[in-house]
């Protein structure tokens, strides 16, 4: 008794939702979700009802309180996001600090996270990736960011909502240069769900020459930047080395 369960939901295919996932949602007392009709239409789905408290954005702390006092009167709680992961790059941190400093206990059910599932088929070295998640909005901000991720030695991992996508490219474009490979992972495991690769100069024409490529959710990942080795200090060892041989 007395857990909260951080519990992934899909990303848009209903079916990616894990037994376990299922059974937990049986259990509990209460759900925990940020959308309280969209959680409601995901367990009728499963043929489950709940009480459902809504935790989002706005009201984190004050539920983050309320569902504190219901572990500590044993109750089990399940913590959801709208879709995916909670806390990654959604609601769900601060219910689980406040969870961990009443010292209760907070488990994890994985699933969908859509950082990963656009890794996994990207094709792109991923023993190092960077999760940035949603870019500032003001133009300078993101410069300001993008210029600081420009040298990263790690694939980048960026979220992206439907009415940025042009704006966003063309500042990658900005950032990184032409050569590097972008990959646009749209709508996964949707309907519309669509995974292009390419080098960053070609993308704002790709994205431009149909606008049905426009629409939809997208994760962004960047090619990490390319290994420079500066060799300059070994060839000087080298070359002291033959001189004092020679000598
Ligand atoms: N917690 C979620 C997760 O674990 O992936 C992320 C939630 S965040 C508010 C929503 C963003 O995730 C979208 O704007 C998009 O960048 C990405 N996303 C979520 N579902 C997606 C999907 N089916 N296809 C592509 N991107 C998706």
């Amino acid at each position: 008794a007395s857990t909260l369960y951080v519990l992934a939901t899909p990303i848009g295919n209903v079916c990616d939702i894990s037994l376990r996932a299922l059974h937990v949602l049986s259990m509990v007392d209460a759900v925990a979700c940020e959308d309280t009709r969209n959680t409601a239409h995901l367990l009728e789905r499963y043929g489950l009802s709940k009480t459902l408290l809504a935790a989002h954005e706005h009201n984190e702390r004050e539920v983050a309180e309320k569902i504190v006092a219901r572990l500590q009167a044993g109750e089990r709680i399940a913590l959801v996001s709208d879709a995916g992961t909670p806390a990654v790059s959604d609601p769900g941190a601060r219910i689980v600090d406040a969870v961990l400093r009443a010292g209760l206990r907070a488990l994890p059910l994985p699933g969908p996270s859509a950082a990963v599932t656009a890794l996994s088929v990207s094709g792109l070295v991923n023993d190092q990736f960077q999760f940035v998640g949603f870019l500032p909005s003001k133009a300078r901000q993101r410069e300001i960011v993008l210029a600081g991720l420009a040298g990263a030695s790690a694939t980048l991992v960026l979220y992206e909502a439907p009415h940025r996508i042009v704006e966003t490219v063309d500042a990658l474009l900005q950032a990184f240069g032409p050569a590097r490979q972008v990959v646009l992972a749209r709508e996964l495991t949707k309907l519309f769900e669509s995974v292009h690769r390419c080098p960053l100069g070609e993308a704002p024409a790709w994205l431009a020459a149909d606008g049905n490529r426009q629409k939809g959710e997208f994760v962004l990942l960047i090619e990490a930047a390319p290994v420079v080795i500066d060799d300059s200090a070994e060839g000087e060892r080298i070359l002291r080395i033959l001189l004092s041989e020679l000598s």
